[in-house]
């Protein structure tokens, strides 16, 4: 009987050790395996395979309802490594507002090599996707705008013109979204975010259905070698185990704040697309004033990142999304002004304190 995402979250893709009956699998912190004849052997190398990877990448797979999962050394070397099934000339539409490492990904070091990017609203749903495009990337939440797509529509709108749609999942996670369920060909996760959820590995992961994109993919993973150790991929996994609870009280925390931020005087505008623990909002106030706000909470962190237990809050235009350009920004609508919360664990009531101290100060 198929099993339900919490349930998942603990046992999806999970056996008990052979050899001991350990619950969790051992940190197999060891780079080669002793071999019965020369050339045989179940396990070779750890770039190309590791007990304790292969459990996180069982996990990711069952939590994504996909059948393969491969991991990575950061979300953006899972990232890299979709563009490189791609071939010079090829056309890929992305999102506009994508995280802005991605943008960057493919500006400074993809386009280079001869792909050819088109940025788009993909939140339209009047969004075109031309003939010739190869491969349709979206964010959904994006970051920072928290706009929405409709992935089901432009997993149609893809394949009518024989593109793959790849959809970043790391804002919605798999227990309010799973793409692969609305026809996306390719999930992709900064673990670094909610999959770890403790703000304490970096880690990415692809998760695909079609068995030869997932050899093309695990071709990539081992030549290019982007892995992470395995004690990285016990932290993520460990992290995973409680993502359901965590994610329904990020939920809970993010949902309350939006109401009670709707209400202040000082906040102009609180964009949230009704689902998950991140929220952006813009002040009455000039950039200055924005960053008074930032530096004056202290159970909000002033830090980049998300999805931790703890609550972090961030300016987009200076932090992470820096790296796109002044102009792109503002076209897109990233106001110098905007602040990022990643909601996180805490008492509801310490967080509320924490953001009304901080308007004080603006
Ligand atoms: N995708 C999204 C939506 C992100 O927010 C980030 C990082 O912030 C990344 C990908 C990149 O992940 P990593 O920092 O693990 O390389």
């Amino acid at each position: 009987m198929a099993k339900r995402i919490e349930t998942l979250t603990i046992h999806g893709g999970q056996r008990t050790d052979a050899q001991t009956g350990a619950v969790m699998p051992p940190v197999y912190q060891t780079s080669t395996y002793a071999q019965t004849e020369p050339g045989v052997a179940e396990w070779e190398y750890s770039r190309t395979h590791n007990p304790t990877r292969s459990a996180l990448q069982r996990s990711l797979a069952s939590l994504e309802e996909g059948a393969h999962g491969l991991c990575f050394a950061s979300g953006m070397a899972a990232i890299d490594t979709v563009f490189r099934t791609l071939r010079p000339g090829d056309r890929v539409i992305s999102g506009d507002d994508v995280y802005g490492g991605t943008y960057r990904l493919c500006t400074t070091v993809c386009a280079p090599f001869g792909l050819d990017f088109t940025f788009v609203n993909l939140s339209d749903p009047d969004v075109e996707i031309p003939a010739g495009t190869k491969l349709v990337w979206a964010e959904s939440p994006t970051n920072p705008l928290l706009k929405t797509c409709d992935i089901e529509a432009l997993a149609e709108k893809a394949h009518a013109v024989g593109a793959l749609l790849a959809v970043d999942n790391t804002f919605a996670t798999p227990i309010f979204q799973r793409p692969l369920t609305l026809g996306a060909d390719i999930v992709v996760h900064s673990t670094t975010k909610y999959m770890g959820g403790h703000s304490d590995v970096v880690g990415g992961c692809i998760v695909v259905r079609d068995d030869a994109l997932a050899e093309q993919l695990a071709t990539l993973q081992n030549s290019v070698g982007a892995v992470p150790g395995p004690w990285d991929c016990f932290l993520t996994l460990r992290g995973i185990k409680t993502l359901a609870v965590r994610m329904q009280r990020h939920q809970e925390n993010a949902q309350a704040l939006v109401g009670w931020l709707e209400a202040q005087p000082l906040v102009a505008r609180v964009i949230y697309p009704g689902f998950g623990g991140m929220v952006s909002a813009v002040l009455e106030t000039d950039l200055e004033g924005a960053k008074r706000f930032v530096k004056a909470t202290e159970v909000f962190t002033l830090a980049e990142s998300l999805g931790g237990v703890e609550s972090l809050i961030e300016l987009p235009a200076i932090m992470t999304h820096a790296s796109v350009p002044p102009e792109t920004r503002s076209a897109i609508g990233i106001p110098d002004g905007l602040i990022r919360l990643s909601v996180g664990i805490e008492h509801i009531e310490d967080l509320k304190a924490d953001l009304q101290a901080a308007l004080a100060q603006v």
